[in-house]
């Protein structure tokens, strides 16, 4: 079988951030596939066709990539940040698991993106320098149960946690009720950032603590990255304060 299916990173926002193996696959691909706000960001090319779709529609969307693929185009799906991080990569592998046996035929390209956390973590220092993880708090595939055991055990072990998918018009609550939690496991100086549209012309970055942390101030273009016990601020004469995770954890050996 001849198709081919690219899934392709754009990063965070700005085409800088997007890799030249990126733009080389977007290149070469007849017809590309994403939620509409993400297929803006790729320039137009003569000749290749634009497929956008609702931002839940990722089951529907990668169905309808693979059978273009199937069918013998060179085909791309695109995704904001990564397209492995709570994206559409994973949407494909499902759709391909479940679907007919010709699919596993085809050449599946992943290519890899930016991922928010990260373009964040940049932002603020060095957030991430120690053991971390990341957790979406929608929970429109899990249950809210399952979010607040990982949460408790998360925090409870010492990892930094970076918070996707924080709060929307249908989750308006998620995101006050994850901060209560982490509040019962970490001390209230907890270092917390919440960056919004970070690679983006309204890019903000704010630095606070977790007993300050204003769900309010989050929306769904923002990724908070909420530190451990190991997480300091260096606050410096005009400049924006700098985040950082020791390398080293107590306890730890030299
Ligand atoms: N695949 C994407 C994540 C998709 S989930 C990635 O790797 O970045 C969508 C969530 O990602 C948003 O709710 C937000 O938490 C985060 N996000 C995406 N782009 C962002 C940006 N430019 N700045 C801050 N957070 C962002």
């Amino acid at each position: 079988m001849s198709g081919r299916l690219a899934v392709i990173g754009l990063g965070p926002g700005d085409a800088r951030y997007v890799t030249p193996d990126a733009q080389a696959a977007l290149a070469g691909a007849e017809a590309l596939y994403g939620y509409g706000p993400y297929l803006d960001r790729v320039p137009v090319r003569e000749g290749q066709s634009r497929h956008a779709s609702d931002n839940r529609e990722e089951g529907a969307r990668a169905t309808a990539a693979l059978h273009h693929a199937a069918a013998g185009a060179s085909v791309a799906i695109v995704s904001g940040g990564d397209p492995g991080v709570f994206a559409m990569a994973a949407a494909v592998c499902e759709e391909l698991a479940a679907g007919p046996p010709a699919w596993r035929a085809l050449d599946i390209a992943i290519v890899p993106g930016v991922t928010a956390m990260l373009a964040v973590a940049a932002r603020a220092g060095a957030p991430l320098g120690h053991d971390f993880c990341a957790l979406s708090l929608s929970d429109n595939l899990k249950p809210w149960e399952t979010i607040e055991r990982r949460l408790d055990a998360a925090a409870g072990a010492g990892f930094v946690i970076a918070l996707y998918n924080p709060i929307s018009r249908a989750r308006p609550w998620q995101l006050g009720r994850a901060f209560e939690r982490l509040r019962g496991v970490l001390p209230a100086t907890t270092p917390v950032v919440l960056g919004r549209a970070v690679g983006r012309a309204d890019e903000q970055v704010t630095v606070t603590t977790l007993a300050a942390a204003d769900p309010n101030a989050a929306d769904m273009a923002t990724l908070i990255i909420v530190g451990s016990v190991e997480t300091h601020v260096i606050e410096r004469p005009g400049r924006p304060p700098l985040v950082y995770t020791s390398r080293s954890a107590q306890g730890a050996r030299a």
